[in-house]
């Protein structure tokens, strides 16, 4: 006997229905929005896992699918995660897994445009890798899509400064690599993947992302990041990362509202621009 809460998570995975049940769930009346987990592959530090960046994508989209599943007006669905991204400042460290723009350009666009034609109309980008290169591709990505089918897709640009200042301040001083805030991400969804043991050790960098990146850096270790992360993780909490998330979901569900509605639902690019 499946209990009623797994069965609800079960359907918030696109995947996870049968292409009959999916044909029935369209038909039900409710505007389907389609979330789609974007991340990287990357070292995250010594502690915490190279899965962080779409832990945390899928992290906001199962709260923000479980928030909407009694909505009158939206249902969203979880699409399969994309963990490979334009990742070359870790380029360095194990485990870090590189795809060039064009690549992740075509996996984007060729996605969303399958998707499209099946008569999805709402989808959304849900990336939590800032790499300059990496979130210039998605926003390349979306304008190619809307050129050639007429579909805005939605993003969430965290990188954007009121985006940022909702957020922590570490996140905010962009000390937010595998740092505090995104440890106590992962702490609040996946406990058994951060190294605990290690993690109270590690000596805070206090490093700001923006400034080495608008100095032209482009390497970790380079930057300082000797270890393949900034801010402070001992500090990490899962408190804090449960806390982070409901500001996270929040701003996905507003940028839901907005894409549905015909109001807004794409940031435009964010801190790489100065905005
Ligand atoms: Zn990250």
């Amino acid at each position: 006997m499946v209990e009623r809460q797994d069965m609800q998570n079960r359907e918030l995975y696109f995947a996870n229905h049968s292409y009959s049940q999916l044909e029935s769930r369209l038909k039900a009346g409710r505007k389907t929005v389609l979330l789609f987990p974007v991340g990287a592959t990357e070292a995250h530090g010594p502690h915490s896992p190279l899965s962080t960046d779409v832990i945390i994508s899928e992290g906001m989209c199962r709260r923000a699918a479980q928030q909407l599943a009694d909505d009158s007006e939206v249902t969203a669905l979880i699409l399969p995660s994309l963990g490979y991204a334009v990742t070359r400042y870790a380029g360095r460290f194990l485990g870090t897994i590189h795809v060039n723009e064009a690549t992740l350009q075509a996996m984007i666009v060729d996605i969303c445009r399958s998707l499209i034609e099946q008569g999805f109309q709402y989808i959304i980008l849900v990336n939590n890798h800032f790499e300059p290169e990496h979130v210039q591709t998605l926003h390349r990505s979306i304008d190619l899509i809307q050129e050639s089918t007429g579909v805005l897709i939605g993003y969430l640009d965290l990188t954007r400064r009121e985006r940022a200042v909702r957020l922590t301040e570490e996140f905010k001083k962009s000390e937010c690599h595998a740092g505090r805030y995104e440890t106590s991400l992962v702490l609040a969804d996946h406990p058994e993947l951060v190294d605990t043991q290690l993690m109270p050790a590690l000596p805070e960098i206090p490093i700001s992302l923006v400034n080495v990146i608008g100095r032209g850096q482009k390497d970790f270790v380079e930057m300082g990041l000797v270890q393949a992360y900034n801010g402070d993780p001992a500090r990490a909490t899962a408190v804090e990362g449960e806390e982070s998330f409901a500001i996270l979901t929040d701003m996905l569900i507003e940028l839901i509202r907005g894409l549905t509605h015909g109001s807004g639902g794409r940031d435009m690019p964010g801190f790489y621009n100065r905005v």
